[in-house]
């Protein structure tokens, strides 16, 4: 069964229960979120072994496609009829960015080529909230999103607000 961040029952049924409800008063997930795991309910009906240990965590809207943060998620890019069901449910081509590990390994393959050099969490007042700041050495043609992409992206993976620098 695929993993997704609303429960099996409000995926199934398209109906949010009060935990899911509150996810997504807190923003911790949104709209889209919620309806990838609603296609991925769908999809899973017919190909239930091939997804079986698939995690969706996060959706991204990019110009012109969807970024889905995942684990286990290259069966998806494996396997053509599951990639054409779900680019056809989301009528946008998807990308798949995996998360393999923990947070630092996740970051070391998606920043990729380029190296990280550090990561600095910064508390930012009032609340003490944690921001990251990554610093990058390395050719910025050489990575896979835009820089304003790959913030947003790597909020997902990190649950903080991340800036980006490159050296
Ligand atoms: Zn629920």
């Amino acid at each position: 069964m695929v993993n997704t961040p609303i429960c099996n029952f409000c995926a199934k049924t398209g109906v949010l229960c009060k935990k899911c409800k509150q996810k997504l008063r807190k923003k911790k997930i949104n709209q889209l979120d919620i309806e990838i795991s609603k296609a991925f309910a769908k999809i899973e009906l017919r190909y239930a072994k091939q997804l079986q240990n698939v995690t969706f965590e996060r959706a991204h809207k990019m110009n012109g496609s969807v970024v889905l943060l995942t684990r286990n998620g290259n069966v998806l890019l494996e396997n053509q009829e599951i990639l054409d069901y779900l680019e056809s449910e989301l009528r946008q081509p998807i990308e798949i960015v995996e998360r393999k590990g923990d947070t630092r390994t996740t970051f070391s393959q998606f920043f990729a080529p380029l190296d990280i050099i550090e990561i600095d969490q910064i508390f930012v007042p009032p609340e003490g909230d944690v921001e990251l700041r990554i610093t990058l050495s390395g050719n910025p043609d050489d990575l896979r999103f835009p820089l304003k992409q790959l913030e947003q992206i790597a909020k997902l993976i990190s649950k903080n607000p991340v800036r980006i620098e490159i050296q």
